[in-house]
């Protein structure tokens, strides 16, 4: 297929009449099938994609065309696509085909997107390298001996290898971002609150956002424009609506103030190579007249340890509905056995080990003896940590640190290491646990191995259009 097109590329080349939109999608189910074999992006390929270009196609030659008619997006499988399977990489929901949608697809429905496949991920988004999907790993197009990361690691893969211009995941502790990052694309997390979250399948429901995967920053807030807004089936739902994500614009960094978090850059977990390429870009931000300084937030190196107990915390209890009476997989009692039995023998069966052993672990921070030392502690450090971003923010205007301390890992590489992982997310997480916008921007790659490196840039809650215009600008204009 010829060159990837960003979003407004591609609707004002189809509006010109310059693409055919039937001709576009077959070229891209052959890419796919051609190509999606080694890397494994997609978990299911949606199969009415010639009749819906053929539908979009005949709206423009109308003049009844919407603002995404016809557009390609991905979406990951734990965001609930009508008639599509809903596995999230999981043996217990194989064969669970959702009877509704997500708002947030039905919003881009509404506006005319066509979702061309559900994206492979982490089991239940639990996991760094999509690894621990119940249905193969994902490779990383940019090399593919490597990880895409995750847990939206089939997400990323997707827009990196060529397939969709953008994809929709989940970011619960860096879910969207860290991928986006590994995959050399921009991965881009919401405001808690901006999206809704009905019909996502829930992970820590204090913690998770829809978030995109794109070429840019504008077609992230293309798409936040369109799938934002107050939903009266999610009582976390915002009717904000952030400056710059309507009619965006890419802002100039002239006279920002912007501070590096230094925990996250000056530490025994960050790569030299990744330091590297991040200096390069602070001293091209410096240069375009922002005032960039290091900064402190000490705090940040509790987060690893508060998320890991408060996700699981959340995880063991949004996770116990899967029970093999209600949801998809369903292992048979024997005649002597109970219900109990079933649904023993159904979970055991049904979920892998990560996610096991995030169950285990949730249920023990919120069992009585440890609820007082663990849960309730990490949530009194989660808002002393919330409250230190909120000062920060009164010297900055954003904050910065690289998106992941280290280059992508090799497949295989950290499987059985599940704590080094865990401490890989020391920058992506602290930033979940706020509830704050951030965007993962690609910014270069390692000389060495030519791996991608990304720089995590922080904003204030609901700055969201404002973010992702410095984020473009950061980008290099609008592609
Ligand atoms: N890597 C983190 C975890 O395993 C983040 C996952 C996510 O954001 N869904 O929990």
């Amino acid at each position: 297929m010829s060159e990837q097109l960003t979003y407004k590329k591609f609707l004002n080349q189809v509006k010109s009449g310059g693409l055919s939109l039937p001709e576009y999608y077959q070229e891209l189910r052959k890419k796919i099938e051609a190509e999606d074999k080694e890397i494994n992006s997609l978990l299911a390929v949606n199969n009415t994609l010639d009749e819906r270009a053929a539908a979009a196609q005949v709206r423009y030659n109308d003049g009844t065309n919407r603002e995404l008619e016809g557009i390609a997006v991905a979406v990951k499988d734990n965001i609930a696509v009508e008639g599509m399977p809903n596995t999230c990489a999981s043996k217990i929901l194989e064969h669970f085909i959702p009877p509704y949608q997500a708002t947030v697809v039905q919003r881009l429905c509404d506006a005319g997107a066509i979702f061309v496949g559900k994206t492979n991920m982490d089991e239940f988004a639990m996991g760094s390298t999509t690894e621990t999907s119940a249905f193969g790993a994902t490779k990383n197009p940019v090399n593919k001996q490597y990880v895409p990361g995750g847990s939206s690691g089939g997400s990323a893969a997707a827009v990196a290898a060529g397939f969709v211009p953008a994809a929709l995941g989940t970011d619960t502790g860096g879910s969207v971002r860290q991928p986006a990052s590994f995959c050399g694309v921009v991965g881009y997390k919401p405001t808690y609150g901006l999206l809704s979250r009905w019909g996502v399948t829930a992970f820590g429901s204090s913690l998770d956002q829809v978030g995109t995967v794109t070429l840019n920053c504008e077609d992230a807030a293309l798409l936040t424009s369109i799938m934002m807004g107050i939903d009266e089936k999610d009582s976390t739902s915002s009717s904000k609506v952030p400056e710059n994500i309507k009619n965006f614009a890419a802002k100039d960094i002239k006279g920002k103030k912007i501070g590096i978090i230094c925990e996250t850059l000056e530490n025994e977990h960050t790569d030299e190579a990744v330091r590297v390429v991040m200096q390069k870009k602070i001293e091209d931000l410096k240069a375009a007249g922002a005032v960039v300084e290091m900064t402190s937030i000490e705090e940040i190196t509790y987060g690893v340890s508060i998320y890991y107990i408060i996700a699981p915390a959340e995880a063991s209890s949004n996770l116990a509905r899967y029970d093999g009476v209600r949801y998809g997989l369903q292992i048979p009692r024997n005649s002597d056995e109970d219900v109990k039995d079933l649904f023993t023998k159904t979970r055991s069966q049904g979920f892998g080990d990560e996610v096991k052993r995030r169950i285990i672990l949730g249920n023990f921070v919120l069992s009585s003896g440890y609820y007082d030392a663990y849960y309730k502690k990490a949530q009194k450090a989660r808002i002393v940590l919330a409250d230190r971003f909120m000062r920060e923010f009164d010297k900055y205007d954003y904050l910065i640190t690289p998106t992941s301390p280290v280059l992508p890992f090799k497949l295989g590489e950290n499987f059985d290491d599940p704590l080094k992982l865990y401490t890989a997310d020391l920058c992506t997480i602290p930033v979940n646990l706020a509830g704050l916008p951030a965007v993962s921007i690609p910014i270069g790659t390692d000389a060495a191995s030519g791996l991608p490196v990304g720089m995590q840039l922080i904003g204030k809650r609901f700055d969201d259009g404002l973010l992702l215009g410095t984020g473009e600008f950061i980008l290099g204009g609008t592609k």
